[in-house]
């Protein structure tokens, strides 16, 4: 037997069936037994969630929906397959995101292509969507949204397809990132409402400065404090952009360079919504605040009771009218 071989070297399971066992089953192994074997390998090398990693990698190989695979439990497994399970298997324990190694991620009932290039949606963030919608649809006018580094487009699309009447402009300062963005803008067929633009922050927009073009801004920025990367999940630090995570010393950084860039773009009582991360939103709250351009924010906690998105509106200072070139950031 080829020591290469994932399945046969894996060490021995209960009763003394190890993964070699599946060779002395030979044909008569079914889909569920391989299920079955799959999710405990897993399991052993400490994946979470390991029967949903099994049932999708196993679906995938066998080129079946998950539920097709429930249909097939009992049917027999194509030993021809065996070899192409076990390199699924070995990359998902060598830490490669689920997601990646199947190239795609559902976020907000869209099904978005997710590859290293950007970060996999998660589903906390379905809560920015969610503020964001129910902020836009309270005009029937048009309205001009900005998303700073929209990824793989999940927030941009998400409300492209959500709320009819407004244009979109999404930047990311990866061009990599834009790409794949732009093609999940096709695929949910909203690729001519979004213009995607490569940009870091606003960098772009300065011959629109003061001429306040955007009626939301929305973002949900690197914020992983820089000390903390070493510390996150292999599947995050070793798979996942780090442009994407970084967000500086304190992991502030972003929201203060947005904070002092996008007075001057949002429209007066127009909104501003940002993700946060665990702790942050008092923070954030407060140089908002302190700007003395925006409202008290509201901080929102998402399924897991963290106070995750920070929404305010933006105001007029009421010591000083609003002066041009102002909320700016020399580093621009
Ligand atoms: N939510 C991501 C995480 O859990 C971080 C995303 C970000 O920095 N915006 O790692």
């Amino acid at each position: 037997m080829p020591s290469n071989h994932l399945l046969p070297t894996l060490p021995p399971r209960g009763g003394g069936r190890g993964w070699g066992a599946l060779c002395d089953f030979g044909l008569k192994m079914t889909v569920l037994e391989i299920l079955n074997w799959s999710t405990h390998y897993l399991k052993d090398h400490r994946i979470e969630n390991p029967r949903l990693n099994a049932e999708l990698l196993l679906a995938r190989v066998l080129n079946l929906s998950k539920e097709s695979l429930y249909a097939r439990l009992n049917g027999q497994f194509q030993q021809e397959k065996k070899e192409a399970l076990e390199r699924l298997i070995e990359r998902r324990i060598s830490g490669e995101p689920l997601q990646y190694i199947l190239g795609h991620q559902e976020f907000w009932s869209i099904d978005f292509r997710v590859d290293p290039r950007v970060l996999i949606p998660r589903p906390e963030t379905e809560l920015l969507v969610e503020q964001s919608v129910s902020t836009l649809s309270e005009t029937s006018l048009v309205q001009t949204v900005l998303e700073i580094g929209t990824g793989s487009g999940a927030i941009a699309i998400s409300l492209a397809k959500e709320v009819r009447d407004i244009f979109i402009v999404a930047t990311d300062i990866s061009r990599e990132a834009l790409l794949l963005a732009k093609e999940n803008a096709k695929s949910a067929g909203v690729l001519h409402r979004i213009a995607f633009v490569n940009a870091d922050l606003l960098g772009p927009f300065r011959y629109l400065r003061d001429q306040e073009p955007f009626d939301l801004i929305v973002s949900n920025p690197p914020y992983i404090d820089r000390s903390e990367i070493q510390r996150l999940a292999r599947e995050i630090r070793d798979y996942e952009p780090i442009a994407a995570l970084d967000g500086g010393e304190d992991g502030m950084e972003f929201y203060r360079r947005i904070i002092s860039q996008a007075p001057s773009y949002l429209r007066r009582g127009g909104w501003l919504l940002l993700e946060v991360g665990e702790g942050q939103g008092e923070k954030v709250a407060d140089q908002l605040e302190r700007s003395g351009y925006f409202l008290r924010p509201q901080l929102l906690p998402d399924l897991s009771g963290i106070k995750r998105v920070v929404k305010t509106q933006k105001i007029i200072p009421s010591h000083r009218p609003l002066q041009k070139n102002e909320g700016f950031n020399s580093s621009l």
